[in-house]
């Protein structure tokens, strides 16, 4: 954390989004898509049903062809369709700001409320995605973690509260730019002294210099 405060310290997410509502689009969007093509969707969707109430009243055949270009369109539709209906009808078009509510609406699952909350409100909600699960495995800040859910429990639990809200993003972009699925570039990675996998598994084969470990004694 100490690592990632210094080299990151404003880490936050990379959809665009102006109001809870457009995060909650962009989110729901995201799924199995990168956060740039969704990005290239919404501002169209967003000019449209700038609000909950207008994509309430959308059709299929109206939302479908500006969703169209990112994965799974027909099920996105019907869940940004639903979930804008539901607003209306129980939460008076706005986003409420609980997991537990937030995991009624269609197309929202837990992944999703943590990050609604974490970056809405700055609850300290951990939201395990791929990148979450496979970096925070590697390093060792989890230890035989099977399911999200099981990774978002171990983290949570030694992540100092105040940063697990940023956490979340600062393990993402690790994972996605420097912790890579295959071939993680760890020459250019900080937290090589930190890392389980580095010191187990490259370290011992390795031709860069160690560096000195940053973790308190
Ligand atoms: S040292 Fe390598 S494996 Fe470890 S966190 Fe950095 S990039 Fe990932």
């Amino acid at each position: 954390m100490d690592y990632f405060q210094q080299h990151n310290p404003e880490a936050e997410t990379e959809l665009l989004y102006d109001s809870p509502y457009q995060l909650l689009v962009s989110v729901i969007l995201s799924a199995q898509c990168t956060d740039k093509r969704v990005n290239l969707t919404t501002p169209a969707i967003f000019e449209k049903y700038p609000d909950a109430e207008s994509l309430s009243a959308a059709s299929f055949e109206e939302l479908f062809p500006l969703i169209k270009s990112i994965s799974y369109p027909n099920n996105k539709t019907k869940h940004l369709l639903g979930m804008a209906k539901m607003l209306v009808n129980d939460f008076n078009g706005e986003v409420p700001m609980t997991v537990e509510e937030l995991v009624k609406l269609p197309g929202v699952g837990r992944k999703t409320a943590n990050v609604i909350t974490s970056v809405i409100d700055e609850q300290p909600n951990m939201a395990v995605d791929t990148h979450v699960f496979r970096v925070s495995a590697r390093i060792g800040l989890t230890v035989n973690a099977k399911t999200p859910l099981a990774t978002e429990k171990q983290l949570i639990q030694f992540i100092p509260v105040v940063l697990i809200h940023k956490a979340h993003h600062w393990i993402i972009l690790h994972g996605r730019y420097i912790c890579v699925a295959r071939n993680p570039k760890c020459a250019q990675c900080g937290l090589r002294p930190a890392c389980k996998y580095y010191q187990k598994k490259i370290l011992p084969h390795s031709i860069i210099e160690p560096i000195n470990p940053m973790l308190p004694e």
